[in-house]
């Protein structure tokens, strides 16, 4: 039992959270009666955080934790973290890349798959009857189309190369131009949706990616393009996709991240040309083992005072 207690921000992956329960001395947050006192009273001891990407943990919070060394998040994603704070006061972050990558490229494709071919509109079509009475309307086709990802990293790199053998042309845009890369490079994300049939975002959230997919982004793709979201709720114009979505000006769209999760707009919820998903891209149990077993290892090396297993650049 190591003798610094953790704070534990939000539930985690239940095998991974009794395992860390097993070795440490873990709190809570969540189910403290009052979150202040507990933090206050682990201000002289807490050195280590566990926390997830939706919940992350900001300054505020932290500065009440003076002896905080290191935050360790379950997820890639570290949007949610304040990592200007963490800099700043020596605060070692680690996160789990890579594990997750092939699962939430799985379910890119899955979705933009389900929304070209309105898969859930047919399971709805057969269940409630309506093809007794005739067959379901044809359905756009992947085919031939070109494919824009926002964010070619880790997971969008994955993405486009599950897109090629389906016919597809791969554009995409980042912050800057990579050697080696074969796919057409926009500087421009707008110029990227003008170019593509389907834009893919795969990049960070945080104040950088705010918005980027934004309102002209999404007219750019147009009335037939398809919109796919698996990287945050905040990357695009979510009240623009609303709109476009709903007024025709853009054609589908497939999403598993909003702005405010759980809540979804309702005018997404009533449209059938959209199909949604609660946040399930590295959702399953393997990959949640393994997102685990990295949480696991970057507080034991933390706390034997090894190098970190895989800490945030
Ligand atoms: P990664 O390897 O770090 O890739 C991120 C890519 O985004 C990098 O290529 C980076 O460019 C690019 N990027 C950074 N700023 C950008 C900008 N302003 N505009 C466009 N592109 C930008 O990370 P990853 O492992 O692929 O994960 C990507 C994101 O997916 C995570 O941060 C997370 O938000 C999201 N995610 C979602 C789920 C889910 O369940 N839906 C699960 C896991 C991850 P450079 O290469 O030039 O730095």
């Amino acid at each position: 039992m190591n003798e610094s207690p953790i704070l534990l921000m939000a539930p985690l992956h239940g095998p991974t959270q009794e395992k860390l329960e097993s070795r440490h001395t873990v709190h809570r947050l969540w189910e403290a009666p009052d979150a202040g006192a507990l933090i206050a009273s682990l201000a002289d001891t807490c050195r280590v955080v566990v926390t997830t990407g939706g919940k992350g943990i900001d300054a505020a919070t932290m500065a009440r934790l003076p002896k905080l060394a290191l935050v360790a998040c379950f997820g890639v994603g570290v949007d949610a973290i304040d990592l200007g704070y963490c800099r700043k006061h020596g605060v070692a972050v680690t996160n789990t890349p890579d594990v997750l990558t092939d699962e939430v490229a799985d379910l890119a494709l899955a979705l933009l798959l389900a929304t070209v071919r309105r898969i859930p509109y047919g399971d709805r079509f057969v269940r409630e009857g309506r093809w007794l009475k005739g067959g379901m309307p044809l359905t756009q086709s992947l085919r031939g189309r070109k494919v824009g990802i926002v964010g070619l990293g880790r997971i969008g790199a994955a993405i486009g190369r599950r897109c090629e053998p389906f016919g597809t042309t791969i554009g995409w845009h980042g912050p800057r131009a990579k050697p080696g890369v074969g796919w057409q490079y926009f500087d421009d994300v707008v110029e990227l949706a003008r170019w593509a049939d389907v834009l893919i975002a795969a990049c960070p959230g945080g104040p950088e990616t705010h918005r980027l997919i934004s309102r002209a982004a999404l007219e750019a793709l147009g009335p037939e393009g398809i919109f796919v979201n698996i990287a945050r709720g905040s990357v695009v114009d979510q009240a623009a996709l609303v709109e476009l979505l709903g007024k025709g000006k853009l054609g589908s769209a497939g999403l598993d991240v909003f702005d405010d999760e759980p809540n979804v707009p309702q005018a997404l919820i009533e449209m059938e040309n959209v199909v949604l998903q609660p946040h399930m891209g590295s959702a399953t149990h393997a990959t949640r083992t393994e997102m685990g077993r990295l949480v696991l290892e970057n507080v034991a090396a933390w706390s034997e005072g090894k190098p970190l297993v895989t800490p945030v650049a």
